[in-house]
């Protein structure tokens, strides 16, 4: 009986959703991916609501809080940013705290553009910010039927679970330090891979 609990306790469920508002002047990207359109997302980073809603169920499922308390939209740091940084930097903690992620699965809501030819960069994107398999991610995508800021094509939003697995019970605790640090680390490691 213990055992089954133990192993029930390694599994971890977390989901992320997130909403951007589609305006001029602004690049399209979601899931890392620029597509070619005449609006792009507002946000204080680059507006990748798919990437958001994925950060936000991986931390969730570790209970590590969400994008915005690791990622202020007050902070100069993070204007403009390329969101798959908050996304490595969402994995690399769960690594840090012994956690592997199982799986994800994301639903883009886009009234347009067309997001199906975009898919498979998506995930390829995704998947190496996350440092997981092809197998392990999933993204879809679907309209509002018209409905609402995203069906009149005001908005693009997405909502994303993730499955996380503990490898044991007591993952270790970073500080603020040590949180900080590996921060800049995994930025100054990102920045040399473009
Ligand atoms: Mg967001």
């Amino acid at each position: 009986m213990a055992d089954e609990i133990w192993h029930m306790n390694r599994f971890r469920v977390g989901i992320g959703n997130d909403i951007h508002r589609l305006v001029e002047g602004r690049k399209l990207i979601l899931g890392g991916v620029e597509i070619s359109y005449e609006r792009g997302l507002l946000g204080h980073s680059d507006g990748d609501s798919l990437t958001h809603a994925i950060t936000d169920a991986l931390l969730g499922a570790a209970a590590l809080g969400d994008i915005g308390a690791h990622f202020s939209d007050l902070d100069p740091r993070w204007a403009g940013a390329d969101s798959l940084v908050f996304l490595r930097h969402a994995s690399g903690l769960l690594e840090e705290r012994g956690f592997e992620i199982a799986n994800v699965d994301a639903t883009i809501l886009a009234e347009r553009p067309k997001m199906a030819p975009h898919l498979a960069k998506m995930k390829t994107k995704l998947a190496e910010a996350m440092g997981i398999g092809q197998s392990q991610i999933n993204i879809k995508a679907k309209t509002n039927e018209g409905l609402d800021a995203i069906g009149c094509g005001d908005a693009i939003g997405a909502q994303a679970v993730a499955l996380i697995v503990a490898d044991d019970l007591t993952p270790a605790k970073l500080s603020v330090d040590e949180e900080l640090e590996m921060i800049e680390k995994m930025i100054a490691e990102f920045e040399s891979k473009r």
